[in-house]
């Protein structure tokens, strides 16, 4: 046996043995993801066991350095333990953007001080992340961020406001882009963390179609952001920012594979539908569509497995990332907009219980915004065309 074999034969008798079963279902909802922080309150005791049994094993954030909370995990020891996972249809134990955004750009350019304090909190689920990038003036053209951090001696004086940061409300601390140099566009930036409770941080949530208020606008006035809260270099945070981006356009991109649970599109199309005589989808035409966006996935599938190796093997193109989150999350509104096909006029509902208050609706709405958070659709085109097609700037 190798030591790879090994490790997949443990690895299984532990999940077996520390995973609960309610945690075995797929995710159907918001409040089935667990996204840690301070609060905890609203964990059932299956998520927190979970994730706190996850977490003390390293696994929340497998390749991570044991240092900062991680498994020290390799490559291939971090596959077999997905592989695992998948295997038993185990839920991801922690959401966080700290885990997919913060995490890799603070091991790339965080201090000795920050990744110990910062990393291993995430990795615990102890502290909950947000984004500041966007701003009302500053979208695709994030560099033109206009909020200031005034340089005070030992600390920052932060003022601005900042749009569609998601859960600002509920986070505890928060990763920010800030001018502190305005005759630099680019080279005037710098990345500075700071707790979401400091005086002078407030948050007003933004209600959608889809009924949620999933994120709000955040407004700074005269926060005082303490210098060792920098990360990297004063003006040099587009470097930590566009890093950080491509984390963010990975994660996103998932949302185009298949979930573990079974699969819904299918089940979902046969249980409205029904079959014909040949046991086939009844309905032809859906039939085919069905069929075409399944190659699809499956590629996306393989070309996501590919691209992770290349990534940990550093031998990922930069502007990678962009293919995926393009294609990964028009794959997600195609698998959406079919869904809602087969579900026909009763599949906009969404009161019920029998529909779980909506589910599909409401995901489907959502898909909308995959490809634009993160970079739009658009955007992620202009990347590719410039980087790895090499075309001119338009
Ligand atoms: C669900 C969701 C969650 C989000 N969460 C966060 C968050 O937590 N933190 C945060 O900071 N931000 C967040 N955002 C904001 C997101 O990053 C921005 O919406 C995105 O970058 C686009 O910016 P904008 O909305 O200002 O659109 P704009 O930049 O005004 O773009 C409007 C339209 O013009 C197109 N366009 C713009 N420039 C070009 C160009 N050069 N070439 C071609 N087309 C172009 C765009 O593709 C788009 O269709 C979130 C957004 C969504 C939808």
């Amino acid at each position: 046996m190798t030591d790879l074999d090994q490790f997949r034969t443990e690895t299984r008798a532990w999940l077996a043995a520390n995973c609960p079963l309610e945690m075995r279902e797929p995710i159907r909802s918001e409040k089935d993801a667990v996204w840690g922080g301070r609060d905890q309150s609203n964990l059932t005791p299956a998520q927190k066991s979970w994730m706190d049994a996850m977490a003390a094993k390293g696994w929340t954030v497998p390749d991570w350095p044991k240092a900062y909370g991680g498994g020290g995990l390799s490559p291939a020891e971090t596959k077999i333990l997905r592989e695992e996972m998948a295997a038993i249809r185990a839920r991801n134990p922690l959401n966080s953007f700290g885990i997919s955004m913060l995490g890799p750009a603070l091991l790339k350019y965080g201090t000795e001080e920050q990744k110990l304090d910062h990393l291993t909190k995430i990795a615990k689920g102890e502290n909950r992340w947000c984004q500041g990038y966007s701003e009302p003036n500053a979208g695709s053209d994030l560099a033109a961020l206009a909020t200031s951090a005034e340089d005070k001696g030992d600390h920052y004086l932060v003022n601005g406001q900042k749009v569609w940061t998601s859960y600002a409300d509920k986070a505890d601390w928060i990763f920010c882009l800030v001018r502190t140099d305005k005759t630099s566009k680019q080279g005037g930036i710098s990345f500075v963390l700071f707790d979401m409770a400091s005086e002078g941080v407030s948050t007003k949530p933004i209600l959608l179609i889809s009924g949620y208020s999933p994120f709000c606008e955040t407004f700074m006035d005269n926060v005082k952001v303490p210098k060792e809260n920098l990360v990297h270099e004063e003006n040099k945070g587009w470097d930590v920012a566009k890093y950080l981006l491509g984390h963010e356009r990975e994660m996103i991109s998932g949302m185009g594979l298949a979930s573990t649970g079974g699969n819904p599109l299918i089940d979902g199309a046969i249980a409205t539908i029904g079959l014909d005589h040949d046991g086939r989808l009844a309905d032809p035409l859906l039939r085919a569509s069905i069929a075409m966006f399944e190659v699809r996935s499956k590629a996306f599938g393989m070309m996501s497995e590919r691209f992770i190796d290349e990534l940990k093997a550093g031998r990922a193109h930069p502007a990678q990332p962009s293919m995926m989150k393009y294609y990964g999350t028009e794959l997600n509104k195609s698998r959406y907009e079919l869904m809602m096909a087969a579900g026909g006029s009763d599949a906009l509902e969404w009161e019920s219980d029998a529909s779980s208050g909506g589910a599909t609706p409401r995901a489907w709405l959502r898909t909308k915004a995959n490809s634009i958070e993160g970079g739009t659709s658009e955007v992620q085109l202009n990347i590719i065309a410039k980087r790895i097609l090499e075309l001119p700037s338009a």
